[in-house]
């Protein structure tokens, strides 16, 4: 099972490390695949925004089949 550092390599779609980075306020995904080297993509504009929902969802886990479980009728 990939961890929260892994993702899928945009180009080639296999497993490759991913990190985030935090410029300007802005945040962006770096995928450092073996084969396609490092590709970037702008994740948001806003990285105070961005950080404190990943803080949130971190705490806070909701297994997918409950993801209704609040409001859903
Ligand atoms: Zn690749």
């Amino acid at each position: 099972m990939p961890g929260p550092d892994s993702g899928i390599c945009r180009t080639c779609r296999k497993l490759a490390p991913v990190r985030h980075e935090v410029r300007d306020r802005t945040v962006h995904m770096v995928t450092e695949c073996a084969e396609c080297g490092t590709t970037e993509a702008l994740v948001s504009s806003d990285a105070t925004t961005w950080q404190r929902r990943r803080e949130t969802v971190d705490r806070e886990p909701v297994p997918a089949s409950h993801a209704c479980r609040l409001n859903c009728n």
